[in-house]
């Protein structure tokens, strides 16, 4: 096991607890969910709180004037 000498918290790889010094330990979450307050310190965890919060809906963009050719609609609440 690998302990952080910040926190303390143990991890079973040392990649993982290299990732927590690089981008947990200390750091603000920064990744934030655009429909409730909810806010991550890793992308991965945003991604898996949309999928257990949130419907997530790709749309097809069919409007040839805009230059992107999907949308993402989030709906839904954390608190639900
Ligand atoms: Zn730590
Ligand atoms: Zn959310």
């Amino acid at each position: 096991m690998y302990a952080c000498a910040r926190c303390a918290k143990l991890y079973k790889l040392k990649s993982s607890l290299n990732r927590h010094l690089r981008y947990e330990c200390g750091h603000e979450p920064k990744f934030h969910c655009t429909v409730c307050p909810y806010r991550a310190k890793l992308r991965e965890h945003l991604k898996s709180h949309y999928a257990a919060k949130h419907v997530v809906t790709t749309i097809v963009n069919t409007d040839p004037d805009t230059d992107y050719d999907h949308v993402v609609l989030l709906t839904g609440s954390a608190y639900e």
